[in-house]
């Protein structure tokens, strides 16, 4: 789905990740790769050269997001960039690549750039600013775009609510500041790591927003 100029969203086939495309250049997420072929399609289909990424950014070490990486890496030569806490996790292949009741076999991965948040990533027409919003894991980022008030933000929130804490390294009262920490935002637009995005100048998705909140 096209989200504006220049920014996509590739939709997370089965257990995928949903996976962000913005300027060709940053790709956010990486799917499970067990449906690389497919998202490769996805992306040719609007026109978009894969063979253009620069940059992927792993919002979190989880199976669902990051294990498609190597595909990807292999296919771009993209520099490849997670946060410090969940750095270890790829180097060690210790991404829950047990879930849903099914094993995957993730390779160990060696990123190319570990992040501590406050950094900018940018393309051409966009930048963002890293925000390390832990609490679904321990090094969990969230890339906020000031201009455009776009947050993407993993699985620290949902359009129905927010990420899980009770997995390996989770933590209840981080994601809590987390999601305190992103309300002061006050985000136009927010493009999960699944389902649907939440434009929350829509009255509606902002009332969904806000209950979000309520529960914390
Ligand atoms: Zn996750």
């Amino acid at each position: 789905m096209k989200i504006s100029n220049n920014m996509y969203l590739l939709d997370g086939a089965h257990f995928d990740s949903n996976i962000f495309l913005i300027d060709e250049e940053l790709l956010v997420d990486c799917g499970t790769g067990i449906f690389f072929s497919q998202t490769i399609e996805q992306m040719k289909g609007y026109g978009l050269n894969p063979k253009k990424i620069t940059k992927i950014v792993i919002t979190h070490a989880h199976f669902d997001h990051c294990g498609g990486v190597k595909k990807f890496k292999e296919l771009t030569g993209a520099d490849v960039f997670i946060h410090k806490l969940d750095a270890d996790k790829l180097r060690n292949g210790d991404v829950l690549e047990n879930f849903l009741g099914m094993r995957f076999k993730f390779a160990k991965f060696e990123p190319d750039k570990i992040l501590e948040g406050g950094e900018t990533i940018s393309t051409d027409c966009n930048d963002f600013i890293v925000l390390h919003t832990p609490g679904h894991t321990s090094g969990s980022i969230s890339l906020w775009n000031k201009k455009n008030k776009i947050l993407i933000c993993g699985d620290l929130i949902f359009h129905d609510g927010f990420g899980r804490t009770d997995l390996k390294d989770g933590s209840e009262s981080d994601i809590k500041k987390s999601l305190l920490k992103i309300k002061e935002l006050h985000p136009n637009i927010l493009l999960p790591g699944h389902g649907t995005i939440l434009d929350i100048k829509n009255e509606y998705n902002k009332e969904d927003f806000e209950k979000i909140f309520q529960s914390i």
